[in-house]
C-alpha cells in the first residue's frame, strides 16, 4: 500500500479518486481514474478534450494509459537504450507532472479551507444577528409584561379600594341597624 503523499488523484470535477493501479495522463498534466480516462477515450479523437482545464486532445497521444504498479523487472528495464540526456529529459518531464499534480492538491486543499472558513464566517453573523434579533424580542416582550403587571397591580389596587369601601358601607349600615333597634 502506498502513502497518500505518494499517490495521485482523478483531477475530473468531484471525482478526487485516489488512483491506485491504472493512470490516464494528459500532455496538459493532469491525471484521470480509469473510470474517467475511459470516457475521454470513447469520444471521437477531434472532440476529446481535458475535463479538468478544457485543453483540446489532438491525437492519441495527448493522453496516454499509465500502469503504475510495474514490477521491478520492468521498471529495470525502462529508460534503457535511451541516451543519457533523453533519460534526463524523461525524469524532468515525469517530476515536473508530479510537482505539478501535488501544487493542484494544495491549491484544492485552499480552496476547501477557504470555503469552510467563509461558512463558519457567515454562520458567526447569522448566529449574532438572531441573537440581537431574539434580545430585542425579549426586550419587547419584557416592556409588555411590565405594562400589563402595572395595570394588574393597578386593578387589584382599585379591587382592594372597592373591597374595603363596600366592606365600611355594610358596617356603618349594620350599626345603623343596631342603633335603630336598641
Ligand atoms: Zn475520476
Ligand atoms: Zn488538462
Amino acid at each position: 500500500m502506498s502513502s497518500q503523499r505518494d499517490q495521485l488523484v482523478c483531477n475530473a470535477r468531484d471525482c478526487f479518486k485516489k488512483i491506485e493501479d491504472v493512470a490516464w495522463i494528459t500532455f496538459c498534466s493532469h491525471v484521470f481514474c480509469a473510470q474517467h480516462g475511459k470516457e475521454i477515450k470513447l469520444q471521437q479523437i477531434g472532440s476529446r478534450s481535458c475535463p479538468a482545464c478544457g485543453s483540446h486532445f489532438r491525437d492519441d497521444l495527448s493522453i496516454v494509459e499509465r500502469k503504475l504498479n510495474r514490477s521491478m523487472q520492468y521498471r529495470a528495464l525502462l529508460l534503457c537504450g535511451y541516451c543519457p540526456e533523453t533519460i534526463m529529459e524523461i525524469a524532468n518531464n515525469g517530476i515536473t507532472f508530479w510537482n505539478f499534480q501535488k501544487q493542484q492538491v494544495c491549491l484544492n486543499l485552499e480552496r476547501k479551507v477557504e470555503y469552510y472558513r467563509e461558512t463558519v464566517t457567515r454562520l458567526k453573523k447569522d448566529l449574532a444577528q438572531d441573537k440581537s434579533e431574539a434580545a430585542s424580542k425579549i426586550h419587547r416582550l419584557e416592556q409588555q409584561l411590565e405594562l400589563v403587571q402595572s395595570k394588574l397591580n393597578e386593578a387589584n389596587e382599585e379591587k382592594a379600594a372597592l373591597r374595603a369601601t363596600s366592606g365600611e358601607h355594610a358596617r356603618n349600615h349594620h350599626q345603623v341597624k343596631k342603633r335603630r333597634n336598641i
